[in-house]
């Protein structure tokens, strides 16, 4: 089976937009770009397209490369005051500048959109309520929406960046899973994920994943966007795999619109003031 993940990130805006259709105002989330970058803008464009498919309100922030660090983070910090604004976004990467470190720390961890503040990485690893770094949502938004229960399930996580493969790992633990997680010095991986009922990737190789390291019970999801040849491909050797493995997440068409839409369910719980564990 092919996960339709435009399919599930359509069920979330819905979900997303009736949520509050009764409240006062809408929620709001501001962006901030510093210089041109096309695929920053690309990003950020579709964030602006799913909020405003929900009719949330967005607002971008540009800035030039040049400016301080200083000043950058007095501009940060109007927007935690502004009672006005759910959730703050800074597009990364950042100029050499300017500390990506000290720009996480300064958004208010309840306007935190991406869940990267430390506060919400710690709140996650004690298993307390706080804002999940979106990726990770996403992935354990797709097992929710299909049903797929994941207790006791062994999952191999391929990748251990702190954005994807190291929350997603404490994500599925929480959920009850066994969690292996499988890196660069990772010897013999095809033993890890030959045995593994569920197998996630997020390493950003194109054709990562092959056939001879899954089975026709794999359910496999991609986590990776490459660009080769101007064509966005995964993680994944798909064209090998689609019609073999038990269920299998496209690129694109999988993971990335959830991830997305999951920013919508950041951005309510920031609204609501009232910041649930999701996952
Ligand atoms: P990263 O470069 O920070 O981490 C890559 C991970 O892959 C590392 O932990 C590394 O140990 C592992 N790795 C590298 N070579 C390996 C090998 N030979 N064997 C096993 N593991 C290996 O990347 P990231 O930020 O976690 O992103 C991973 C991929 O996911 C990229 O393609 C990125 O574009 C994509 N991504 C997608 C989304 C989405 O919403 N779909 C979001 C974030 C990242």
């Amino acid at each position: 089976m092919i996960i339709d993940g435009k399919a599930i990130a359509e069920r979330i805006k819905g979900k997303a937009k009736n949520c509050c259709s009764d409240c006062y105002r809408k929620p709001n989330a501001v962006a901030f770009i510093l210089g041109e970058n096309p695929s920053s803008e690309a990003y950020l464009r579709m964030i602006e397209r799913t909020l405003k498919s929900v009719d949330f309100g967005y607002t971008l922030i540009r800035l030039p490369e040049t400016i301080s660090e200083e000043e950058l983070l007095q501009k940060i910090v109007e927007k935690n005051l502004d009672t006005e604004v759910d959730g703050i976004l800074v597009q990364m990467p950042l100029p050499e500048h300017i500390s990506e470190e000290r720009v996480i720390m300064t958004i208010a961890p309840e306007k935190d959109l991406d869940g990267f503040h430390p506060i919400n990485a710690g709140r996650l690893f004690k298993g307390e309520k706080g804002t999940r770094p979106c990726t990770p949502l996403a992935v354990i938004t797709i097992f929710k929406e299909l049903d797929i229960d994941l207790e006791g399930k062994y999952i191999v996580v391929i990748g251990r960046s702190n954005i994807v493969g190291k929350p997603l790992a404490v994500m599925l633990m929480q959920n009850n899973a066994t969690v292996t997680i499988c890196h660069s010095k990772t010897v013999d991986l095809e033993e890890h994920t030959r045995k593994a009922d569920i197998i996630i990737v997020a390493v950003g190789i194109p054709n990562f994943l092959t056939r001879d390291m899954v089975t026709e019970k794999s359910i496999v999801i991609d986590v990776g966007i490459n660009e080769v040849d101007g064509k966005i491909v995964g993680d994944v050797d798909y064209d090998s795999m689609k019609d073999y493995v038990h269920m299998i997440t496209p690129v694109p068409g999988g993971v990335g619109p959830v991830t997305n839409a999951v920013l919508l369910l950041n951005l309510i719980e920031h609204f609501r003031g009232v910041v649930r564990c999701i996952s």
